[in-house]
């Protein structure tokens, strides 16, 4: 069945939408499957055609995903790199530090560490290209909707930046590709109980609900499966961003799920909290979307991940309201429905309401770095600072793949060695310190708390990091560290402009393997490479992001230049697999915080256990008999047994 155009979208008014209907029953799964695989399909499909790229829409609100952010790439849209006249790297836009700076030593790493020939180029699709699949639309459905004054639209542009999240694979089927399927109907609930109406109409006319919150998704949870010939809904939480109280005797907040993190934690700042919840997806992520996917923010050691903040969660499932009953500290109730809740990644029903611990704004927040000679040093440091328990709020190691490339996007008068001046010297870290460049790394941290408390965590984690050769760094460095935090997010798109494909991946690991398993997955992500064909020099780098009592939180960086290749996604899909296998012979789990999706299903039965899979299905098929939640993430579940 062949895609249809963009640009071939039609408004159709009311009174034309009774014409639709009608033939619209015709463009039933069955129907659509019979032409799919017939040899004489042409004059149906023709027929279909013209009445699948109609558009149906009742009150489409704007929306920030569909004005303000990047259709086939992340963040805003006007925030990306490219090279200036004299071929030198900017950013673009005015919204983060280094927007409409120049960063003459990124051109250059990218050519040395990764082979890059700018005048190669690899450039994405324009928009109209991009060839959309038509929605199959289940018209009861959507008459119901219209019925209930729910907002709705199957119009190609909403579906299209609804149907991904961000993996390469996300990216390179926007930018050169064309989805197989995507959702079929986008529809915007104001409230919980609009939720509770959609999911029974799904229920009633069998359609299939996908939730989606900031769309930042790392494991390609939002894809639509592919053999779904039921009509696919995208139930976007844009309109359910309130925060419905805030209690500051308890220090407890109340918000629908909906609400993007950066808007959120603002909102308590003009009150003088926070919660302290802090993923590098902030931006753009919601707080349904980290319950859904069991989310870590960088500032975890103080205030916990999503697990430690949850406090009370409403979920609306085809079987009614999961919550319980009181909003208390800890209960011992038997095993805890929370703990099902998170990380269920849209499969169970969809998170409505969600109360978090929430804190008093700390009175100083202060950043810190610190170089180690090598890496060992530096994990051997985190090591003892887990020991002693005197983790700051955040505490990252970076490798020395990952410290030189953190140079590179310097803008020139800020080199670390400049501002190391005013510390000591790089003569003094080279000649006296004896650390070498081409293996020393970086610890960057954050104090958050009263002054006195701030100090004395900075005299004692400075004591510690001395025992193991560290040189403190300098303030600066250290906020710098984090700065970069959300621009590194858009380097992937510049790449992708030269043939570079790269990817982030993490894991959690016990103490006693994070050296060998960092040096074995960074050694065979190379190796892979190279045996796949890649011609030019392979990025492979990792950091230590979070320190736990038993082990630690390990995120690693890879890239390749895709020049040459005939496979370039299966190379990639290669080197993935092979370095989660790694990953997990090293003894590292098969995600930290990304969570499963589709992408690491296939490690989910090694991980949980068979009886533990079969626990995981008996949920599901008690909560969704129907599958309406059939994503296909975490497991395969079929429909109903009965
Ligand atoms: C640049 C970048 C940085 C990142 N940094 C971090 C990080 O530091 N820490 C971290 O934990 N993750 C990180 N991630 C991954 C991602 O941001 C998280 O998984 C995040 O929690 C997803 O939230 P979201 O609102 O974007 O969810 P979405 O991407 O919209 O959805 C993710 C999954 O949750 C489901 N879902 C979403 N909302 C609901 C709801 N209300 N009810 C039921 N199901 C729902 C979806 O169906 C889907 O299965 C990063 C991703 C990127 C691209």
């Amino acid at each position: 069945m062949g895609p249809v155009p963009l640009a071939g979208d039609m408004t159709l008014s009311h009174s034309a939408l009774k014409g639709d209907y009608r033939r619209s029953k015709d463009s039933s799964p069955f129907n659509r499957a019979m032409v799919r695989f017939s040899p004489h399909f042409s004059f149906a499909y023709f027929a279909l055609y013209s009445v699948m790229a109609q558009i149906q829409e009742h009150n489409v609100p704007s929306s920030y995903r569909d004005n303000i952010l990047k259709w086939n790439g992340w963040g805003y849209e006007d925030s990306y790199f490219q090279l200036n006249k004299k071929g030198q790297v900017t950013l673009s836009g005015a919204r983060y530090d280094m927007s409409g700076q120049v960063l003459p030593l990124l051109r250059p790493w990218f050519e040395e560490n990764l082979g890059v020939d700018m005048s190669y180029k690899t450039p994405a699709q324009p928009r109209s290209q991009v060839k959309i699949p038509e929605p199959i639309n289940n018209q009861e459905f959507i008459d119901h909707l219209r019925n209930l004054g729910i907002s709705f639209s199957n119009k190609s542009q909403h579906r299209l930046v609804r149907s991904h999240g961000h993996t390469m694979h996300d990216m390179s089927m926007l930018r050169y590709g064309g989805p197989q399927r995507i959702p079929d109907l986008v529809v915007w609930p104001k409230s919980e109980e609009e939720v509770v109406m959609i999911t029974q109409a799904a229920c009633k006319f069998d359609v299939v609900i996908i939730p989606i919150g900031g769309g930042t998704s790392v494991s390609n949870a939002l894809e639509c499966p592919e053999d779904e010939t039921r009509s696919i809904v995208s139930l976007d939480m844009a309109l359910m961003d309130r925060i419905l109280w805030l209690d500051d005797t308890n220090l407890l907040c109340r918000a629908q799920a909906g609400i993007v993190g950066q808007s959120f934690e603002r909102q308590l700042n003009a009150k003088g909290f926070t919660c302290g919840h802090e993923p590098d997806s902030i931006e753009f992520s919601t707080l349904g979307g980290w319950v859904s996917t069991r989310a870590s923010g960088m500032k975890k050691n103080k205030y916990g991940n999503i697990e430690d903040l949850l406090v009370h969660v409403n979920v609306v499932t085809p079987k009614g309201l999961i919550q319980r009953q009181c909003q208390v500290p800890r209960i011992s109730a038997g095993p805890d429905l929370h703990q099902v809740i998170l990380g269920s990644e849209g499969t169970l029903g969809v998170i409505t309401e969600v109360t978090v611990k929430i804190f008093p704004l700390p009175e100083v927040k202060k950043f810190g770095s610190i170089v180690f000679p090598s890496f060992k040093h530096g994990v051997d440091f985190f090591r003892e600072v887990a020991k002693q328990r005197c983790q700051p709020a955040s505490l990252r190691l970076v490798d020395n793949e990952q410290f030189i490339m953190g140079q590179s996007m310097k803008l020139e008068q800020n080199s670390y060695w400049k501002q190391l001046a005013s510390y000591c010297s790089k003569l003094y870290i080279t000649k006296w310190k004896g650390f070498e460049i081409n293996q020393m790394v970086a610890a960057t941290c954050v104090f958050e708390g009263g002054q006195d408390q701030v100090d004395a965590e900075e005299r004692r984690l400075y004591a510690i990091a001395e025992q193991f050769h560290g040189v403190i760094g300098g303030e600066e460095n250290g906020q710098y560290g984090y700065r970069l935090t959300f621009a590194i997010a858009y380097l992937r798109d510049l790449g992708m402009e030269y043939g570079i494909m790269g990817e982030s991946f993490e894991t959690s690991v016990p103490w006693d393997k994070v050296i060998n398993l960092c040096r074995n997955v960074k050694q065979l992500i190379r190796r892979e490479a190279e045996s796949a064909g890649v011609k030019y020099p392979v990025l492979a780098s990792c950091r230590v992001t979070q320190v736990y009592d038993s082990g630690a939180c390990v995120y690693f960086y890879f890239g390749f230049n895709s020049r040459g290749l005939s496979n370039a996604l299966g190379v990639y899909d290669r080197i993935e697999s092979a370095a989660r296998d790694e990953i997990i012979a090293c003894g590292g789990s098969i995600s930290h915080h990304h969570g499963i999706g589709k992408l690491r299903k296939k490690w989910v039965p090694s991980t949980v256990g068979e009886v533990g899979i079969s626990v995981l299905k008996s949920i599901k098929h008690e909560l969704d008999p129907q599958n309406i939640f059939a994503n296909g993430n975490l497991i395969d579940f079929n429909r109903s047994r009965l």
